[in-house]
């Protein structure tokens, strides 16, 4: 990949709507990820294989896969968070897995009630049956919780190094960093991305960062200053739990865009169509608010982002 070049990732569908209310009907999924990919998003985490009881927003996760992949048009990734997902994942014939897994111990043990010990064996797990069904399928890992924890505060930096390092032992495939209580500075996130590179070389994963506390943005800056070209962004910014009124959840894909291509590193985003699927979405999900600076203002005079 060119250095000039990065890889935004929608979790829009994943992310943002497993963490709102509303129900998004599933033709209106269907529409916003045709548009999105219309758009020139290369990779769409397109929702959770999760029991319907537990996420009725991502009830229709078979459907959406088939049709994302019947597009033909990128990467289509799918949440997993044990074998049985993985399953159901695999089957309905997505090309990529994202596990979360945490780096504190009690997040860990309240989100998905396992020790982090006993989420790395199950993501070996995992990991041996692709290998056998769909060895062609890549893993990725999120560490969630990597620059804080609302539940016990700070997390200590060399646990999280060691759990990417027991990630990319079991076999995954890209190990990212993500900040999912909006806790990360760029400091610290130049800090763990550069022992990131240490110790996992190319499998060092993607920039995971929520706009919590409004430093989403520096912070994807700093992980581009250390060498990350794999951000994670929500059209609109829904989603990621935001607790402060007013601030998004996750990175606003729309404002990702316009920074790095006012920067004149390419996104392959072209920032018309991206509105034009900023529309269904809101469309869509009328009575949820969606975020975002650059919509808002409009682009520069004389700016042109046409991917
Ligand atoms: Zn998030």
């Amino acid at each position: 990949m060119n250095v000039n070049q990065v890889h935004i990732s929608e979790v829009g569908p994943r992310d943002g709507l497993q963490s709102i209310k509303s129900v998004m009907p599933t033709e209106k999924k269907f529409q916003w990820l045709e548009a999105l990919f219309a758009a020139g998003l290369e990779e769409i985490e397109v929702g959770s294989f999760v029991p319907a009881h537990l996420l009725p927003q991502m009830a229709d996760a078979t459907e959406v896969v088939k049709y994302a992949k019947s597009l033909q048009a990128g990467t289509v990734l799918a949440l997993v968070p044990n074998l049985k997902g993985a399953q159901a994942a695999i089957s309905a014939g997505v090309d990529k897995l994202t596990i979360p897994v945490s780096a504190s111990e009690a997040h860990s043990l309240a989100n998905v009630r396992k020790t982090r010990e006993e989420m790395i064996q199950q993501v070996a797990e995992i990991i041996q049956y692709k290998n056998t069904v769909a060895p062609h399928i890549s893993v990725e890992v999120g560490i969630s919780t990597a620059f804080g924890c609302t539940l016990q505060g700070t997390v200590p930096e060399a646990e999280v190094i060691a759990m990417a390092v027991s990630l990319a032992a079991v076999g995954v495939d890209e190990i990212g960093l993500s900040d999912t209580t909006g806790y990360a500075n760029p400091a610290q996130v130049k800090r763990l991305f550069k022992q990131l590179y240490q110790e996992l070389g190319p499998r060092a994963g993607a920039a995971h960062m929520h706009n919590t506390r409004g430093l989403g943005l520096a912070n994807c800056l700093a992980a581009y200053e250390e060498g990350v070209r794999t951000f994670d962004a929500s059209q609109g910014g829904i989603g990621g739990c935001p607790y402060a009124p007013g601030a998004s959840g996750n990175v606003v894909t729309e404002d990702l865009v316009f920074m790095f291509e006012a920067m004149g590193i390419k996104t392959g985003i072209n920032f018309e169509k991206l509105l034009e699927a900023r529309k269904i979405l809101q469309a869509a999900l009328p009575q949820e608010p969606i975020y975002g600076m650059t919509p808002e203002a409009g682009i520069p005079k004389g700016f042109n982002i046409n991917g």
